[in-house]
């Protein structure tokens, strides 16, 4: 596991710099995600050890990791946001999956599924280039930014509604600090359309009643601010065909197009 502060170049707790709290209760996170700055919130998510299951398993993988990557010191931390700290546009995936972000530290890097995320950024305009490998591979993202609504690898990528819910206010200190720039909100997946809703709808945006359902290319207008629904670049999804690279581009485009990136 990557000891905070040593210098790895996902790490947002420079070297030198004072430890950041770290929460240890679902509690704690509430307390400390309200009023974070972003660069504090990075800092803090990185260090958080709230939920007690998805800590040992983070953990774990990072001790025993996959054949293939043996070499590597794996990441075994939470993930935090990636991108302009200024988006317009919010893309929110799921979780890290454990040999992906929970061994690059950075989100959707290392995997299938950021492959897939980010080759369709790259088309649309909204990335400097089409991959993701590592922490330092010079990645940018444009007007953009990318986070899981759980930020912790869960088994089976399944958290459990205790674990979403100790995690939410992350997520939910994020959004509210992105909306005043934010156009548009692009959910990968069911899960990252609940907890985008329940975001905005902490942050103040007003959100209809009953709550608009999850479906791919679904497009929901809430004041100005839109709601785009995409299939989560799962293997699950991918490999069968059920998501292709037309859809994600259009969803992708899409988002571009009403951010005016
Ligand atoms: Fe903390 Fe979220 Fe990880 Fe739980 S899932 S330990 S709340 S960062």
């Amino acid at each position: 596991m990557i000891v905070p502060g040593s210098g790895h170049p996902a790490d947002p707790v420079a070297p030198g710099e004072a430890p950041p709290p770290s929460a240890r209760s679902a509690a704690g996170v509430a307390r400390l995600a309200a009023r974070a700055t972003l660069p504090q919130l990075d800092a803090r998510v990185s260090v958080c050890r709230a939920c007690p299951r998805l800590v040992g398993w983070r953990e774990q993988v990072a001790r025993e990791r996959r054949a293939s990557y043996a070499g590597e010191e794996y990441w075994g931390r939470p993930v935090p946001g990636l991108g302009d700290p200024a988006a317009r546009v919010l893309v929110v995936g799921l979780a890290p999956a454990a040999h992906g972000a929970n061994r690059t530290g950075r989100v959707f890097t290392g995997d299938r599924s950021g492959d897939w995320l980010f080759a369709s950024l790259h088309r649309v305009g909204l990335a400097n280039q089409p991959t993701s490998r590592h922490a330092d591979d010079g990645l940018r993202l444009i007007g953009t930014r990318v986070v899981a609504a759980v930020r912790c690898a869960p088994p089976a990528n399944q958290p459990s509604t205790e674990e979403r819910d100790a995690c939410a206010p992350w997520i939910e200190r994020e959004v509210r600090l992105l909306l005043p720039t934010l156009r548009v909100v692009v959910c990968l997946g069911g899960f990252g359309w609940d907890a985008a809703l329940r975001s905005l709808a902490d942050a103040g945006v007003a959100v209809p009643r009953p709550r608009p359902r999850f479906g791919h290319g679904v497009e929901v207008d809430l004041d100005g601010l839109t709601l785009l629904g995409c299939f989560h670049p799962s293997q699950q999804n991918t490999f069968t065909g059920r998501l292709t690279e037309p859809m994600t581009d259009a969803v992708l485009g899409r988002a571009a197009e009403l951010a005016s990136l």
